[in-house]
């Protein structure tokens, strides 16, 4: 049995794959409940294919919006570099906004639906493993302060950011790292801007706000617009623990955005509208030399927690889940897979880590500014065309979604691969 510590993105996409291919599996969820938490991510063509090729086509159709295109602005709102994305940009598959509670919903009822209730156990906490003859055992703690050991021929760590069995492989790691910047988030309902489905990053290296649709839009012509704003400051000065979930203080960051309105977005007025804003700084992890640790393994943001610049967090969770798959299916359920998986996906994700933190997606947003502190008439005059279009090409080919790559690229699993 493949035993998979955490129920999020990570860990139900790899539960989903190891019932598509037949391997025997359980889920062991911390949380009492899986709940719809979170706001807004972006799953980029090569996880939304992994998607489809799960059989979740329509049901990503219900939930997402397509995106269509993607662009930087200048802190004055001008455009310096769009492009079109998904399918709009030749992908044969498209991009998705969608809520990552909405997401992380319709994998798990998928599951409950294929595998039976019984493949997800909540309300487990993994403390550590050990590895044994023939597999590895998990620990876990219950809220009530209940213990017992699980017993897999592989234990996959997929617990986030703050990974139990991450820790016990690391034990001098300490906390996520954070460089000064915080992130504010809501969702509001409002007009969507540009094409109806942009996602916009606007500003530069230490103010920056990204907005996007996650839903389409009604009647009235408003959609839910999922929204971050984005200040950095002293590292030094400390912050409190990041949690997902902790609600935010308009008056810590509204007066930086007071005057951004550009006629096409209005931020204050986007900031303002959101029922519920939540406030989260922007940490990361260091790439680590080692996931697996005999028959134990680590997917996700266990594996690889990245600044959440290039929205690939949650597209790399879901490709490592399957990867692992098709390493399971090659080298069957032990650890010779898990080394296998490892040195295929540790080099690819230690780049994206490093990319995100200096020359991520929207690095060229600071050298506009530099240059012009964001006022000009044609981009030209300030940085040439041809160097926007290469840097946009390489970030994507470093985070697996180049065009021609993706599409010329075979499944990463077979249609009817069965262990
Ligand atoms: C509540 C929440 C809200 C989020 N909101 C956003 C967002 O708004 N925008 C965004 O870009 N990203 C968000 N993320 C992060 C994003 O989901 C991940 O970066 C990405 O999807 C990678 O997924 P993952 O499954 O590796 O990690 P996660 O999505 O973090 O999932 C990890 C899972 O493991 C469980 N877990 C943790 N520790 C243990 C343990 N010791 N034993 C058992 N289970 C454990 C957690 O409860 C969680 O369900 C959020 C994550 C969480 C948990």
């Amino acid at each position: 049995m493949i035993v998979i510590v955490g129920g999020g993105i990570a860990g139900l996409s790899l539960a989903l794959t190891c019932h598509q291919i037949g391997a025997p599996f359980r889920v062991l969820e911390a949380a009492r409940a899986i709940e719809p938490l979170g706001v807004g991510i972006n799953l980029q063509p090569n996880a939304v294919r992994e998607l489809f090729d799960l059989g979740l086509e329509q049901d990503l159709a219900a939930i997402g919006v397509e995106t269509r295109e993607y662009g930087l602005f200048s802190k004055r709102g001008r455009a310096i570099w769009t492009e079109p994305r998904g399918r709009f940009a030749g992908y044969r598959w498209p991009q998705y906004s969608v809520h990552r509670g909405a997401l992380q919903m319709l994998l798990y009822r998928t599951l409950l639906e294929r595998a039976g209730s019984a493949s997800v156990e909540t309300g487990w906490r993994a403390t550590g493993f050990e590895n044994v003859p023939g597999g590895a055992v998990v620990h876990l703690q219950a809220p009530d302060g209940a213990t017992r050991s699980v017993l897999g021929s592989v234990v996959i760590g997929a617990d986030g950011i703050h990974s139990a069995l991450r820790a016990q492989m690391e034990p001098d790691e300490g906390p996520p790292i954070w460089a000064g910047a915080i992130l504010w988030r809501g969702t509001t309902r409002a007009r969507p801007f540009r094409t109806g489905a942009s996602m916009v990053l606007i500003g530069h290296a230490t103010q920056r706000l990204v907005a996007y649709p996650i839903s389409p839009p009604d009647s009235d012509g408003l959609a839910t617009i999922n929204w971050i704003a984005e200040l950095t400051s002293d590292p030094g000065a400390g912050w409190r623990r990041e949690d997902w979930n902790r609600t935010a203080d308009l008056a810590d960051f509204l007066p930086r955005f007071a005057d951004w309105r550009f006629g096409w977005i209005d931020a204050p007025e986007l900031i303002q509208g959101a029922a519920k804003v939540y406030e989260y700084p922007m940490v990361d992890r260091d790439p680590i030399a080692r996931w697996t640790h005999g028959a134990v393994s680590l997917i996700g943001d266990a594996a690889h927690a990245t600044y959440p610049v290039g929205s690939n967090g949650a597209s790399q969770a879901i490709v490592d889940a399957r990867k692992l798959g098709s390493h399971l299916l090659a080298h069957r359920i032990g650890p010779a897979a898990l080394a296998a998986y490892e040195q295929e996906m540790r080099p690819l994700t230690s780049k994206i880590i490093l990319t995100n933190r200096g020359s991520g997606p929207d690095a060229v947003l600071q050298q506009v500014e530099d240059r012009c502190g964001g006022a000009f008439e044609a981009i030209e005059d300030v940085i040439p065309k041809e160097d926007l279009a290469r840097h946009a090409v390489r970030y994507k080919r470093v985070a697996g979604f180049g065009i021609e790559e993706l599409n010329a690229r075979p499944p990463i699993i077979a249609a009817g691969a069965r262990l």
